[in-house]
């Protein structure tokens, strides 16, 4: 399916270097984006959807979801939250390890098992059009180069240290390290103790076990002490994650401290959920607002934060809108009734993007409102259509 989206106010790339994109049209072709600008074939595509001016951003990326099978938490017992995320401008979700499914297994084999077996259920399963990148090992004492190399044959590329049963923190060191031998993006789990068992792990432990990800730096829900935040941000090259369900204060002497470094990039947004503090669908619009309105970070970055950034750590072709990468796209505004008019603005006001339509894998999953946030000043709107399509209730 080719399809072209015209009239856009403004395109938010996603890309932290260049997070605003000249032009005023995308067209996508087969999930992939094949042209962004001012010129675009729009006679040739099968669907066409007229921006009605509001501005265009890349799908979102949260890579801080505790997934099981299916689209369903056993944590808070709801069937569905992954295709609600979507209608949050979320298009894409990375496990943050199967830890919710109902008797994990604790032994090497088993949690091969359950990454290997995650990793498949979501390879074509795609709950309302998102991509759920499923199969994160949660590393335990025993698993072997063996077992990596096994995992790695079968797809895992992710790997989660912080619910294991090690007698410190440091001991996830070699794990960590064999776990990136075999190609696996590796996360720990930071600030105080999450669930039973597990143990405080603070900057200390992060420096000497060098993941590419620090998991919820700002707190999970827990903040590790204040002194240990320009620690990380100096003595380490880590990417650092806040999530929504976390600390918000140090969530912003995060910002701060990577902004003073001139090292923004550092910083992915995610959420966290769903965990004890729930399901939250738009969780990281409130923390990209949150990041804006008392952080100090420009709203075009916040985006990006949350886009591109992410697909950076992640090695994501998603999380950018340029032409070559995956056609995942949210058309944003200012939410009906507010004070401000257009969708940075609202982000600076302390207000959330109000999402318009989502297109995912090239193809418009809804056109019109989004189920969850408020609805949008401007109207997007199928303009022409050659397919028998659906693009949802139009209201
Ligand atoms: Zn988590």
């Amino acid at each position: 399916m080719k399809v072209g989206i015209f009239n856009i106010g403004k395109i938010l790339s996603g890309d932290i270097g260049a997070p605003v994109a000249s032009g005023d049209t995308v067209v996508m072709n087969d999930g992939t984006i094949t042209s962004v600008g001012t010129e675009g074939d729009l006679a040739a595509c099968d669907v066409t959807i007229d921006a009605g001016g509001m501005m265009a951003m890349p799908g979102l990326i949260d890579s801080h979801v505790h997934i099981t099978f299916g689209d369903y938490t056993p944590r808070q017992k709801t069937v569905g939250f992954l295709e609600s995320y979507v209608h949050g401008g979320v298009t894409t979700c990375i496990s943050a390890s199967e830890v919710h499914v109902p008797g994990r297994p604790r032994d090497s084999a088993g949690v091969k098992a359950l990454a290997i077996a995650a990793r498949k259920c979501f390879e074509t399963y795609r709950p309302g059009g998102m991509r759920v990148h499923a199969g994160s090992v949660i590393l335990e004492p025993g698993l072997s180069e063996s077992d990596f190399a096994d995992m790695q044959r079968e797809g895992v590329w992710l790997a989660k240290a912080g619910f294991g049963n090690f007698p410190t923190p440091y001991d996830y060191e070699p794990y960590v390290a064999m776990a990136r031998r075999y190609g696996m993006v590796s996360m720990v789990h930071t600030g105080g103790a999450s669930i039973p068992g597990s143990t405080g792990i603070w900057a200390d432990h992060l420096i000497r076990i060098q993941p590419d990800v620090s998991y919820h730096v700002n707190g999970g829900p827990i903040a590790m002490p204040d002194a240990d935040f320009p620690r990380l941000v100096e003595e380490s090259a880590v990417a650092m994650q806040v999530c929504t369900a976390g600390n918000l204060r140090t969530t912003l002497l995060v910002a701060k401290l990577l902004a003073n470094c001139g090292q923004p990039d550092r910083l992915l947004i995610a959420t966290d959920t769903p965990t004890g503090s729930g399901i939250m669908p738009l969780g990281i619009l409130y923390t990209m607002s949150h990041l804006v309105s008392l952080g100090g970070v420009e709203p075009e970055i916040a985006v990006a934060m949350a886009t591109g950034n992410n697909a950076r750590v992640y090695r994501l072709n998603s999380g950018v809108i340029a032409a070559g990468r995956d056609a995942d796209l949210v058309l944003v505004d200012a939410c009906l009734g507010g004070s401000r008019n257009d969708a940075l603005s609202a982000l600076k006001n302390g207000d959330i993007f109000g999402v318009a339509s989502v297109i995912t894998e090239g193809i418009p999953r809804f056109v019109g409102r989004s189920r969850n946030t408020p609805e949008t000043i401007r109207r997007a709107k199928v303009a022409q259509c050659s397919v028998a399509q659906t693009f949802g209730a139009e209201h």
